[in-house]
């Protein structure tokens, strides 16, 4: 197994037409309960809204399970990472039959999984703005279930603090 410091993980869209929307420790308030983003999300940009943008496996993976929760991640893809076995994401808010991998399937990093949409409790920051954005979320296992939220920033490539990310 490789260690996770050595972990690169892929932008899983275009950063010529999208940019990051929320980081992770964004504060939120649900129904009235503060709580923390912990995830990042991806939405396209100008003129790119109107094509319905590829979302990409971020690492060498194995598909887990397609799942559709309604009032949660809406349509979303489940993977583990074959490199980092403990490690366990999840893109969310996919368009509805737009997945193109089945449960099993290994995918490789940049390998197109699904395109982007607004399922399950995806929603706009503005009031009418577009809903449609990537959720990504990196889990770590740590036993029995447990799991903590990792920060992708510290495996995103070309991750950086002001411009998100270089292209
Ligand atoms: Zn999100």
């Amino acid at each position: 197994m490789e260690r996770i410091e050595k972990l690169k993980i892929l932008k899983p869209v275009n950063m010529l037409q999208n940019v990051i929307t929320s980081r992770y420790w964004s504060p939120r308030i649900r129904g009235g309960i503060p709580y923390f983003h912990r995830a990042y999300d991806f939405a396209p940009q100008g003129r790119h809204i109107l094509h319905k943008q590829d979302v990409v496996a971020s690492v060498l993976s194995r598909v887990l399970k397609i799942d559709y929760e309604p009032n949660g991640f809406g349509v979303y893809t489940k993977h583990q990472a074959i490199d980092f076995p403990d490690l366990i994401f999840y893109n969310a808010h996919l368009e509805e039959d737009s997945v193109c991998v089945k449960a099993g399937d290994v995918v490789d990093a940049k390998q197109i999984v699904a395109k982007m949409g607004h399922t399950g409790n995806s929603r706009s920051r503005w009031i009418g703005g577009d809903p449609t954005h990537l959720h990504q979320e990196f889990r770590w296992m740590v036993d029995r279930g447990n799991y903590v939220k990792l920060d992708a920033a510290l495996y995103y490539q070309d991750f950086n603090w002001l411009g998100a990310f270089r292209v």
